[in-house]
C-alpha cells in the first residue's frame, strides 16, 4: 500500500487552528483509497521529521499566508535528497492564489488550486500503482497547476459535491495537542458566498462555484458531538457566509443543538462562532435564526463591515451600506452576542477626508471598543477584482509569502497617517496577537471575557493614537511618535498587553 503524508504548514502568528484543509483531503482520500494517510501539523514537528519524509510516496503540503520559509526547508531536503525525487504536492492559500509564481520559483511541484479534496484524490488514485511523475494525464484532473515540458497548464476548475461528504476525519494526536495548548478547533458548515462580489474577496478565485453550498445537517451535527465528546466546547465554522439566506436551515440546526443538549449527546456548554452578512442581522428570518442559534450556544458573529464611508464602500463593492452595517450592528448586541467586526479602515484611493469620516463612524458606532482588530488596511490579493483595478498604484512584484502586490497611497496625507500607525502599531503586534489567539482558543469562558476586556481597551488606546495622528497631520505636526500623548498611551498600552500575558500564564 502507498503511503501519503498530508503535512500544514501552520500559522506564523503563532495561533493554533487545527489543520481542518489536510483533514478534509484525508477524509476524501480515506473513504475510498487504498492508501495510508497520515497527518503533520508543523506545530508539532519533531527532530525526526525531515528524515521522515523519505518514506513517504506522497508529500501533500497546506501553505497559508506567512510560509514559504517552511515549505522551502521541505522542498530543498527533497530537491537534494537522492532517495525520492517525487513532485511536491502543493495546496491551501499560496498555490490557490499565487500558483503562476510558485510554478515559475519551484520545479516538480503540482499546485492544487481552489477546493483540493477531489483533485488530491485522483492524483493520487492515477498514481497508486505506478510511479509518481509530472504528465499529460494530470491535464484531466481539475483545479491543478503544473508545468510540463516548460509549458505552465492550468486545468479546468471544479468545485466538491457536498452532499456526498460525511465527516471530517479528525487526527487524535492533533486534536489532543490542540486540547493541551488551548488552540481553536474548526468545522465547516457550507463553502461559498451568497453574494460573492466584494472586489477585495477572495471566494471567487477559491471556488469553481463561488455561490453559498451547504453541507448536510447530519454531517455538522455529527462532528460537533465527536467534538463534545472530545472534550472541546468552542469550536469556530470556517464559513465565509454561514447562513447563505438559508435561515430555515440555520433554525433547523441550531433546534438540533438545542434539542442534544438537551438530551446530554452535546455538552451544555458549547459554544460557537459564525460569519455572517449585514443584511442577515437586518432581515426578520434572519433575526429569528440568529435568536435560535444564541439560544444553541451562539457566542460570537464575524461581521465584514470594512468600511463607514459612501465611496469606499462602492470601491470595495459590499452588499451593505452605511445603514445596514449601522444596523447590523445593533441588532446583533441587542440579541446578546459579541462581535467581531471585520474593517478595511485604509486603502490606496481613498482621500484624506474619507479618512476622517471613517475614524468619526469608528467613534460614533463604538467599534474601538470592539475586541476585534479594526483599523487595517487593503491587502492587494491576486486574482480579486480589486487587484485588476488598482493595477496603477501597484509598486512592485507580488509579495508570494504575504500573497499582496505592494502599493502606494495616492493621498500624501493618508499615506502619512497610515505609516505613523503602523510604526505605532507594529511595536506591539506581537503583543496583541498573542492575546487575540488565547482570546480564540479552548479556554475558560472567563477567561475569555478578561482577555477580550483587554483586547477592547488596547484597541481603543490604538483609535485613540489614529485619531491624535490624523488631527496631527491635518495640522502639519511633523513629529507625532515624540509627543507626549504618544509615550503614555504606549506605556499603558503595554501594561495591558503585560496583564493579559499574566492571565495567559497563570491559566496555561
Ligand atoms: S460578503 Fe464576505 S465572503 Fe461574501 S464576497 Fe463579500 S467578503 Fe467575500
Amino acid at each position: 500500500m502507498k503511503k501519503l503524508l498530508l503535512i500544514d504548514l501552520g500559522d506564523t502568528r503563532g495561533e493554533l487552528n487545527e489543520p481542518l484543509g489536510i483533514e478534509c483531503i484525508s477524509s476524501r482520500v480515506i473513504r475510498e483509497g487504498n492508501i495510508q494517510v497520515d497527518m503533520c501539523w508543523y506545530s508539532m514537528i519533531e527532530s525526526d521529521f525531515f528524515e521522515n519524509l523519505l518514506l513517504y510516496d506522497f508529500i501533500g503540503i497546506s501553505m497559508n499566508i506567512g510560509t514559504l520559509d517552511r515549505f522551502e526547508k521541505i522542498y530543498n531536503f527533497i530537491h537534494k535528497s537522492d532517495k525520492n525525487k517525487m513532485p511536491l504536492i502543493l495546496g491551501g492559500c499560496i498555490p490557490t492564489f499565487a500558483y503562476k509564481q510558485m510554478l515559475e520559483k519551484y520545479n516538480n511541484i503540482i499546485c492544487i488550486y481552489g477546493e483540493g479534496e477531489e483533485a488530491f484524490f485522483d492524483l493520487i488514485h492515477r498514481y497508486e500503482r505506478g510511479p509518481f511523475d509530472i504528465n499529460e494525464s494530470l491535464s484531466e484532473i481539475c483545479n491543478l497547476a503544473f508545468k510540463l515540458n516548460g509549458e505552465t497548464i492550468i486545468t479546468s476548475k471544479g468545485s466538491l459535491d457536498l452532499e456526498f461528504e460525511d465527516t471530517t476525519v479528525r487526527d487524535d494526536y492533533i486534536l489532543q495537542y490542540i486540547k493541551k495548548n488551548h488552540g481553536i478547533v474548526r468545522l465547516e458548515g457550507s463553502r461559498g458566498c451568497s453574494w460573492n462580489k466584494c472586489s477585495f474577496c477572495c471566494v471567487n478565485a477559491k471556488y469553481a462555484n463561488p455561490s453559498w453550498r451547504g453541507f448536510s445537517i447530519d454531517k455538522i451535527v455529527k462532528e460537533l458531538i465527536e467534538l463534545s465528546d472530545m472534550g472541546f466546547h468552542a469550536p469556530y465554522f470556517t464559513d465565509e457566509d454561514f447562513f447563505g439566506q438559508e435561515y430555515n436551515r440555520a433554525i433547523e440546526l441550531g433546534n438540533t443543538i438545542i434539542d442534544l443538549k438537551s438530551k446530554g449527546k452535546i455538552r451544555e456548554d458549547m459554544n460557537f462562532f459564525i460569519s455572517i452578512l449585514a443584511a442577515d442581522a437586518i432581515c426578520e428570518d434572519g433575526k429569528k435564526a440568529l435568536a435560535v442559534l444564541k439560544k444553541a450556544g451562539l457566542r460570537e458573529v464575524f461581521l465584514g463591515i470594512e468600511s463607514l464611508e459612501k465611496e469606499q464602500l462602492k470601491r470595495y463593492n459590499k452588499k451593505a451600506n452605511i445603514d445596514t452595517n449601522t444596523k447590523a450592528i445593533k441588532t446583533i448586541s441587542d440579541i446578546g452576542l459579541n462581535i467581531d467586526s471585520g474593517y478595511i479602515l485604509f486603502d490606496p484611493e481613498m482621500s484624506f477626508e474619507a479618512l476622517g469620516i471613517n475614524i468619526d463612524y469608528i467613534g460614533r458606532l463604538n467599534l474601538n471598543k470592539f475586541d476585534s482588530r479594526s483599523l487595517k488596511r487593503l491587502r492587494i490579493q491576486p486574482l480579486t477584482t480589486i487587484c485588476e483595478t488598482l493595477s496603477s498604484v501597484v509598486t512592485d512584484e507580488l509579495d508570494i509569502n504575504n500573497l499582496e502586490y505592494p502599493y502606494r497611497f495616492t493621498d500624501k496625507k493618508v499615506n502619512k497617517v497610515y505609516s505613523e500607525y503602523k510604526a505605532w502599531e507594529d511595536a506591539n503586534l506581537d503583543g496583541s496577537w498573542k492575546i487575540q489567539s488565547a482570546s480564540r482558543g479552548e479556554i475558560d469562558e472567563n477567561l475569555r471575557y478578561e482577555l477580550k476586556l483587554i483586547l477592547s481597551k488596547i484597541r481603543d488606546i490604538d483609535f485613540d493614537v489614529l485619531n491624535g495622528i490624523y488631527k496631527n497631520v491635518k495640522d502639519n505636526i511633523i513629529n507625532v511618535q515624540d509627543s507626549v500623548f504618544m509615550k503614555t498611551q504606549r506605556q499603558r498600552k503595554e501594561k495591558l498587553i503585560l496583564n493579559g500575558f499574566k492571565l495567559i500564564r497563570e491559566y496555561y
